[in-house]
Order: structure tokens, then sequence, then C-alpha cells
């Protein structure tokens, strides 16, 4: 069994590297947050106090962090993850961040003839949790298939996206389309509302015509349609705005860079930014919906 590191303990770091060590992986993690550290060791995880510690003592070592900042901090730092891997050693980024961190990260890794990968998630806390998380992976085949049965105890849909930064392309193309079609479920359902049409007969209708899509079947951000949705508990973050934001953000950051005409995600990151800005940063996406209605 392949001993892992596991650097980035959070909401989503510390389950998946909870579901390494329930398949039987040993797993030294580190955290700056000493409160994760302390579930992680709970859960049989052994504690590292740097970052030198962990990858000098792993196969395999996977990261789970907020943004691209702490992600060049790890990897490209005096004693960070390239420079203190043994030979041979895998590197997994898991972490959303900008195509262009994960491609230059790469590089480097490439560069002491690491191999790197950039493998962020879809699936939110419930999938890491529950190990069914869809992987998105960029980098070469052979380290895609080494990878593979780390991946496969944390995740149930596993996808090589193509070379370094892929899945990073990948991840921030469908948050896109997961923004924008969550606006416009809401607008549809405003709109709705003005026009005396009933919420439920909206949705028996749009969800069996053209208009279905996951926004409206699986996390609909009227309450009260699908049981499961944030909607029916306050829109108590599931996934939060500020995280949509974030990613809308890298989208924007990425076609401006590619030359990409993304109109829509422009305007569901400037609506994001609102509802972020009126306090609402940890709510749900879903909660987006207010925001279109106070919107005149
Ligand atoms: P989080 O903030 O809960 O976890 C990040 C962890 O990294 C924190 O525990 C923090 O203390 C730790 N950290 C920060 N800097 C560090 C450093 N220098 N050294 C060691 N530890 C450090 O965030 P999360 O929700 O777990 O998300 C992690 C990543 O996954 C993000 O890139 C996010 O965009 C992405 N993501 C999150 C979700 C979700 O639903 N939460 C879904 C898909 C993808």
């Amino acid at each position: 069994m392949a001993r892992i590191g596991f650097i980035g303990l959070g909401n989503m770091g510390l389950p998946m590297a909870q579901n390494l060590i329930k398949a039987g992986h040993s797993v030294v993690g580190l955290d700056v947050t000493s409160a994760q550290v302390d579930k992680f060791v709970a859960a049989g995880g052994t504690a590292a106090a740097t970052v030198k510690e962990v990858a000098s003592a792993s196969d395999v070592v996977v990261t789970m962090l907020p943004a691209g900042a702490q992600v060049r901090d790890i990897y490209l730092g005096k004693g960070g993850v390239i420079a203190s891997a043994n030979a041979g050693t895998l590197l997994i980024d898991s972490s959303t961040v900008d195509v262009e961190t994960a491609r230059a990260v790469s590089a480097a890794a490439a560069g002491r003839g690491l191999a790197m990968l950039d493998a962020p998630v879809s699936g939110g806390v419930g999938g890491a949790q529950a190990g069914t998380l869809t992987f998105m992976v960029g980098g070469d085949a052979a380290a895609f298939e080494q990878a593979k049965p780390v991946l496969e105890k944390m995740g149930k849909t596993i996808v090589h996206a193509g070379g370094p930064g892929n899945g990073q392309a990948a991840k921030i193309c469908n948050n896109m389309i997961l923004g924008v079609s969550m606006i416009a479920v809401s607008e549809a359902f405003v709109l709705a509302e003005k026009l005396g049409l009933d919420a439920q007969k909206l949705f028996d209708i749009s969800s069996k015509s053209s208009g279905q899509c996951w926004s409206m079947t699986s996390y609909c951000p009227v309450p009260g349609l699908v049981p499961a949705s944030p909607a029916n508990r306050d829109y108590e973050a599931g996934f939060t705005a500020a995280m949509m934001l974030k990613d809308l953000k890298l989208a924007q950051d990425a076609a401006k860079a590619s030359g990409a005409a993304t109109p829509l995600g422009a305007d569901a990151a400037t609506l994001y930014q609102r509802y972020v800005d009126s306090g609402e940063a940890g709510r749900d996406f879903s909660g987006i919906i207010a925001q279109v209605r106070r919107d005149k």
C-alpha cells in the first residue's frame, strides 16, 4: 500500500484523507489549523510538522488547498513539496486553482523528474465524505494510471482530461455552466412568480422539458420542490457562493487569457460578486435566487 502525504485537511481534504486511511493507506498529514489536524489524528492519521516531513515520507502526495497562492507556496517554496520529495514520488493537486498555476507547478515538478497531476474535484463535502467525488485529471497518461488506485479510494468517476492544467480547465468550464444555469433557473422561477405561474407547475413542466438541467432537478433554488436542495435548509451550504464566485473568476481570467468570449459567464461572475458583497459569502450558491429577486 502506498504511503500517502496529505496537505490541506479542510472541509474537503479531511474526509478525503479519512477515506484513504479507511482503505488501509498510512497517511501523514499537515494543516495550519490545529483543530483539523486533531480530527485527522483521531481518524488514524499521523501529524507532520513541516511540508518537508510530509513529502520525504510519502510515495504519493495529495494537496487540497484553498487557492493558487497556497499551491505555489506549498509546492515551489524552499522546503516545499518539489524540493523535498524523493525520486519517484507522485504529486497530485486536487485544489481548484487557475490553469496557469497548475501548469507552472507541473513544469517545476517535471524539472526535478517528478510526475505531477492536477486533479480537481466536483461533488462537494458530501461526495468527499461518501468517497464518490468526480476527479478531472490533467497530466501524462502514465502518471494518471499510477494515480488511479489512489483516486478511486476517494472518488467514483475518474476522468483523464489531457495534459497538465486540463483538469483545472475542465473544472472551471463545468462550474461556469453550473453558475450560469443556477442563475437561469432562478430567473425563470422569479419570472413565473410574477406571471402568476405556480412554482410546482413550472417544475413539473420544465423538469420534463427542454429547460431541464441539474440546477433545476437536483438542486432547485426554490424550496419545497427537490427534497435534497439547500433551499429547504435556508440555503445552508453545500457549495458556498464565495466558492462559486472564485470559480467564475478563474473562468473569466482563463477566458481573457485565451481570447474566448464568455458574456454569460462574465454576467454570472458580476451577479455572484453582488450576492457575496451583500454579506452572503457563506450561503449556498443556490441562494442567488434572493439576489435575482432583489434586482429590479
Ligand atoms: P477549506 O478552506 O475548508 O480547506 C483548506 C485547508 O487548507 C484549511 O484547513 C486550511 O487550514 C489549509 N491550509 C491553508 N493554507 C495552508 C498551508 N499553507 N499549509 C497547510 N494547510 C493549509 O477548503 P475546502 O472546502 O476543503 O476546499 C479546498 C479546495 O477544494 C479549494 O480549492 C476549493 O475550491 C475546492 N473545492 C471545494 C468544494 C467544496 O464544496 N467545499 C468542492 C469542490 C472543490
